[in-house]
């Protein structure tokens, strides 16, 4: 959750998407600065906790990343319960991992918590040869939803620091 005193912030982030749309890789762009051309999907669950400095805040991220387990289209609610942001991702090239991403976002919306720091990703945008859902296509579903939206490259760096200040600057209220 979000707590802390006004300029002191601590964030539960999540990260939910289809298995494959680079969540993993989207966290340690963040976290380790480096892009892993690995193919396994997260061996465990992991946690990474990275700070933020704003002008208004400091934003410390405690982020949640999944051990695999979207695989089967379900996490346990008790994931993103508390969570003061997530990310919901999909992959560029795929038209699938989109329409997976709206159904996150809709059991996101169920979960009834109107704070909630909530982006779309389209990752691997250096996939450009190959993409699928038009960048048009993520942000009017964003818009319609009232989510902010970002395209992103975890193994360019495209837009990776952007994603955590725009959430760190939601979460201090500073938009
Ligand atoms: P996760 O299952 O959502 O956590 O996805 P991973 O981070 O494990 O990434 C799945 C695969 O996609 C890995 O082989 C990554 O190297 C690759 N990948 C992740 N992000 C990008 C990206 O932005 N561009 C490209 N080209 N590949 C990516
Ligand atoms: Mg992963």
């Amino acid at each position: 959750a979000r707590t802390g005193t006004n300029n002191n912030i601590q964030a539960k982030l999540v990260l939910l998407g289809d298995m494959g749309t680079g969540k993993t890789s989207i966290v340690l762009r963040f976290v380790k600065g480096q892009f892993f051309n690995y193919q396994e999907s997260t061996i465990g669950a992991a946690f990474f906790s990275q700070v933020i400095s704003l002008n208004e805040a400091t934003v410390k991220f405690d982020i949640w990343d999944t051990a695999g387990q979207e695989r089967y289209h379900s996490l346990a609610p008790m994931y993103y319960r508390g969570a003061a942001a997530a990310i919901v991702a999909y992959d560029i090239t795929s038209m699938d991992s989109f329409g997976r991403a709206k159904k996150w976002v809709q059991e996101l919306q169920r979960q009834g918590n109107p704070n909630l720091v909530m982006v779309l990703v389209g990752n691997k945008a250096d996939l450009e040869a190959k993409r699928k859902v038009d960048t048009k296509e993520g942000e009017s579903y964003a818009q319609e939803n009232g989510l902010y939206f970002l395209e992103t490259s975890a193994k360019t760096a495209q837009n990776v620091n952007e994603l955590f200040y725009e959430i760190a600057k939601r979460l201090a209220g500073a938009c």
